[in-house]
């Protein structure tokens, strides 16, 4: 085999198109992609079963599709992430390769794993490269004066947004079709148990697919992106991309998407269509909680962003955590948006607000019981947007506004869900309530004989709202 073979090696970044590593791998020689798979550290790492079917459907889309580059995929399952830098050197010595092409995940456990992959080869001399493809922006190059990662969004964005002016780099090409490699590769079998949990209409909801993924972006870059702003926060309305399965499994990229969004708006980012700077804004929040994610380690071993809450006295109280789990709080909205998540493995993000802030500051249980029901759930399961979005309700996190943002559940479902229409789509007893009464049902449900059909709340909105109000100015009395 010739010198000039790399391995490039796939994790979360699904795709031939835009794929930094690769497309690097390939301009460097020929190339032999491998996938590792770590089974015992899904349920671990609360990876749920859709996510895991989705990728691994996904995995065998792309095994295709590198099949007619000429580019062999190899599939081998092991243990822990400790085993992988021995096996990917040792597969680099057997295939002769010069060395491995990667791109940069961001978790504490993925970055010591990296660390190490990268140690081996350096000690066997071969080459080890790793790239900034999932983000814009490589975590620790966007700081204030003093050198310090951002804990203030509109700061952070400010910041990429003036490099962004400078910096833009276009979406790479699909690599070319290589010489065919004379080799055969043993591949583990792909049929895991683990999976047979996910939904049964797993891809009714999220087909697999580059092809797919960039049809999305496009349907809601013609369809929907202009009146985004307006439309984004009402969960009856598909108005949103529903892109971030693809975006977190990486099948497609965020240059992509910002590529494509910006074209739409005769290349600004910062101003022109509000819908499409106001999406754009959101891709923003992506990076900057990945930013968060390396900049504070903590975060990714679920400790919280601000210190000092570690001191609020979270519950723990089962049958709460139950009810919430399974829509029965006796609130329209939260049930509806929790049975959304269990059916489909996604919630719109007004809902991932709502019942968060529900979670946290209602029923006063410890955020991480939420966030870890909603990795167990979610298609596009993120620990970074997760862990920042779960902390930001919780006011635990970056949240640039005071602990006292607390959500009233009624009337958020009577402003972003004024017909009802959401609430009615997933909590079927409550089909045949009128609109007036959707909000708050159980007085009608009483009237007419049918109290036993819904909950009724688990909670007092404005006695929970006190009590945790009252924590949270104990902590600052505390300081
Ligand atoms: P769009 O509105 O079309 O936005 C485009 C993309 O921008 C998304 O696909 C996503 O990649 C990114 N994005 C949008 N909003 C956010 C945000 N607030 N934070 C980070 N990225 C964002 N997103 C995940 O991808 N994975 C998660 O595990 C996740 N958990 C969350 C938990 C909580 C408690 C909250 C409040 C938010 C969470 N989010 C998560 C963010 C957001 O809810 C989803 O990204 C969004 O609902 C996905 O739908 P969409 O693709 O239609 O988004």
């Amino acid at each position: 085999m010739s010198s000039s073979t790399y391995l490039m090696w796939f994790r979360s970044d699904l795709r031939i198109s835009d794929n930094t590593a690769l497309y690097e791998a390939c301009n460097n020689g020929q190339v032999i992609a491998v996938y590792l798979l770590f089974p015992e550290q899904w349920q671990q790492h609360d990876d749920s079963p859709n996510k895991i079917k989705f990728q691994l459907a996904q995995l065998e889309d792309l095994k295709q599709a590198l099949n007619e580059l000429n580019i062999p995929l190899l599939i081998k399952k092991f243990h822990h992430f400790n085993e992988a830098a021995e096996f990917l050197l040792s597969t680099a010595k057997q295939y002769q390769c010069s060395g491995l092409f990667f791109n940069e995940e961001y978790g504490v456990n993925e970055i010591n794993r990296d660390r190490q992959v990268h140690q081996a080869f350096h000690q066997a001399q071969l080459t080890c490269q790793s790239f900034t493809d999932q983000l814009l922006f490589t975590p620790g190059t966007i700081k204030n004066q003093s050198g310090n990662f951002y804990k203030v969004f509109t700061q952070f964005k400010r910041k990429l947004y003036e490099k962004l002016s400078v910096v833009n780099r276009l979406p790479l090409p699909t690599p070319a079709k290589q010489k065919k490699l004379n080799i055969k590769l043993t591949q583990d079998s792909l049929a895991l148990d683990y999976c047979n949990k996910a939904i049964t209409k797993l891809f009714d909801h999220w087909p697999i697919g580059e092809t797919t993924a960039q049809q999305r972006l496009q349907l809601f870059i013609n369809d929907k992106i202009v009146a985004y702003q307006e439309n984004r926060d009402f969960p009856a309305q598909p108005a949103t991309s529903q892109l971030s399965p693809y975006l977190t499994a990486g099948i497609i990229s965020i240059r992509q998407c910002l590529h494509v969004a910006r074209s739409a708006n005769l290349g600004e980012f910062a101003s022109g269509k509000s819908g499409i700077t106001c999406w754009i804004n959101e891709l923003i929040w992506r990076e900057f909680y990945k930013h968060i994610l390396v900049g504070f380690p903590q975060v990714s071993k679920h400790q919280p962003f601000l210190a000092e809450t570690q001191l609020i006295p979270w519950s723990n109280d089962s049958d709460l955590l139950k009810a919430w789990q399974q829509g029965k709080t006796g609130f329209p909205i939260v049930d509806a948006a929790m049975r959304q998540l269990v059916a489909t493995g996604w919630m719109h993000n007004r809902l991932r607000m709502i019942v968060a802030m529900f979670l946290t500051k209602d029923l006063m249980l410890d955020w991480r019981l939420g966030e870890k029901f909603f990795m167990q759930h979610l298609v596009d399961g993120d620990l970074a947007a997760n862990n920042g979005g779960w902390q930001w309700s919780a006011s635990t996190g970056t949240d640039a506004a005071p602990y006292f943002r607390i959500f009233n559940p009624t009337n958020q479902s009577k402003k972003f869900d004024p017909q009802g229409q959401f609430i009615k789509q997933f909590v079927p007893e409550l089909q045949q309530v009128p609109i007036k009464y959707i909000h708050q049902p159980q007085d009608y449900l009483q009237q007419n004989q049918l109290h036993n059909t819904y909950p009724i709340p688990i909670v007092d909105h404005s006695q929970a709202r006190e009590r945790v109000l009252s924590a949270f100015k104990q902590l600052k009395e505390a300081k």
